[in-house]
């Protein structure tokens, strides 16, 4: 029998409940605890404080699907969405947590049995990294997990940046610091024409499955590393591309809570070809928007509003070129209730201001979309060298509401580049501009992630093109 999605979000849960873990609900992607971060981007977020010590939870042992936002700031895979198997927007980890009590043996070798017994993965699919100088953790791997030496990398620091390395985590230039341990699975060698979704030669074929950090530094300004008196473990999962394994397909667009999600997008799009990369970013999008939503994030021009309205674009822009030509994509939000209200009770009782938002930024961005893509092909058959140019972009952002990155997004597609320095140059223009017509004496412009800080998130109108700057009368 197959594993459901939901089915494997219980099992995680439960296994480390037995294992006398206190499991946790999932928290907001907007941090409460963390002006600086964007988007919630990982389990540890919000125990954050719990690792610097100045929060006691309670408990020593903790496990949570936790939903997580890679759309902005430090992470961002938006870009990757469509492009790759393994990458979302809006995503699900799963984690279990060690505050000063187990630390990397058993966290290895539960990390094993779970999937190895429990899932009843092939051994010899997985694969695993260690820290380059993590002989204890290698030493767990090989004598006492048995997985053999040539399937355990050690992973080094990246040339010239010390600690720059996938495989050694820390929270900042200081603080709680110390190697990961990443497990891979192989969906095999590239089939040749197979089909859509099989492993390619672009780096899809070994997957990573589940990333195991273990904290035992404490890292001072000068840069050495004194131990910590109690050390942590910090793990994340992703619950697609775990699905997608433990359900025997490639990608992550495959398994059954996103084939449900696109067949919907396919009847909202009339779209036939369910493989048609379109549907696979619609389905995406819509549950980066509805969780962006139901956790108090409204479309805005800035900051995190302004994330939000880009991600909603995006996928308006999609199902026009599915030939969408009125209102579709606050429709999506039924079909996502349905797979995911379950889990997360959120999602239920926002649903009508979820839609509500849904549909009146479709109606804004409808005004415009049809027309700019009109203005994006003239400048696409003018653009010199590959080069879209930067009043071009820039006029394309002003007056069409296209964000740039939607911009470059299409550009790509066309094997074209937008002239970003020359955007940015309009841009500044534009805001000089701006500044001088400015009536309020003594008026600043913040950046946006300092003035996304101070204001609540709110509904801008759609005239409101202030670029990324937030002009405040003082
Ligand atoms: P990758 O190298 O594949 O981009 P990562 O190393 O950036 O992944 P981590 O920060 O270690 O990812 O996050 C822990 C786990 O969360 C990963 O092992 C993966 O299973 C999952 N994950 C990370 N990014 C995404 C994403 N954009 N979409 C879906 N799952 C993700
Ligand atoms: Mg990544
Ligand atoms: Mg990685
Ligand atoms: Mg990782």
């Amino acid at each position: 029998v197959m594993k459901t999605t939901q089915s494997i979000r219980q099992d995680f849960l439960d296994f480390f409940r037995e294992r006398g873990h206190t499991i946790v609900p999932s928290s907001t992607l907007v941090p409460g605890n963390d002006p600086t971060l964007l988007f919630t981007n990982s389990g540890m977020v919000q125990f954050k404080n719990v690792f610097l010590g100045s929060e006691k939870p309670g408990y020593v042992r903790a496990a949570d699907v936790q939903r997580c936002l890679r759309a902005g700031g430090k992470h961002n895979d938006l870009d990757q969405v469509g492009y790759t198997a393994r990458h979302h927007t809006f995503f699900e980890m799963l984690g279990n947590w060690s505050f000063g009590d187990y630390f990397k043996r058993d966290a290895i070798l539960w990390a094993w049995e779970l999937l190895t017994r429990v899932w009843g993965l092939a051994p010899e699919r997985l694969l695993v990294t260690v820290y380059h100088t993590d002989d204890e953790a290698y030493g767990i791997w090989h004598d006492e997990v048995g997985v053999p030496a040539d399937r355990i990398v050690r992973i080094g620091d990246n040339k010239g940046a010390p600690y720059a390395s996938d495989n050694f985590w820390q929270m900042a230039d200081t603080g709680p610091c110390g190697p990961c341990t990443e497990i891979f699975y192989d969906h095999g060698p590239a089939i040749p024409g197979g089909p859509p979704g099989s492993p390619d030669e672009d780096g899809d074929r070994y997957i990573e499955i589940w990333n195991l950090v273990f904290m035992q530094f404490d890292r001072q300004p000068d840069g050495t590393l004194l131990p910590l008196p109690a050390p942590c473990v910090d793990t994340g999962m992703g619950l697609e591309r775990l699905a997608a394994v433990l359900q025997n397909v490639h990608s992550n667009y495959e398994i059954d809570l996103f084939q449900r999600l696109i067949r919907h997008a396919a009847a909202l799009t009339g779209t036939e070809d369910l493989a048609n990369g379109s549907l696979r970013v619609i389905a995406d999008h819509i549950r980066a928007c509805a969780f962006l939503i139901a956790d108090g994030v409204l479309p805005s021009n800035e900051g995190r509003g302004y994330v939000l309205r880009r991600i909603i674009r995006r996928a308006l822009r999609h199902g026009w070129m599915l030939g969408v030509r009125g209102a579709f994509f606050h429709r999506m939000l039924e079909p996502l209730v349905e797979e995911m209200g379950a889990a997360y009770p959120e999602l239920v009782a926002g649903r009508e201001t979820i839609e509500a938002a849904l549909a009146a930024e479709e109606a804004r961005f409808a005004e415009t979309l049809d027309s700019g893509m009109k203005v994006f092909e003239d400048v696409a058959a003018r653009a010199s060298g590959g080069v879209i140019a930067g009043e071009d972009v820039f006029r394309l952002y002003d007056t069409y509401g296209f964000p740039v990155d939607l911009t470059a997004d299409i550009a790509r597609e066309r094997g074209l580049r937008v002239d970003m320095p020359g955007f940015e140059a309009a841009m500044q223009a534009q805001r000089a501009r701006a500044r001088a017509a400015s009536q309020f004496a003594g008026a600043v412009t913040l950046p946006a992630e300092l003035a996304s800080t101070l204001a609540p998130t709110v509904f801008d109108g759609y005239d409101a093109h202030t670029g990324e700057g937030r002009v405040l009368a003082i």
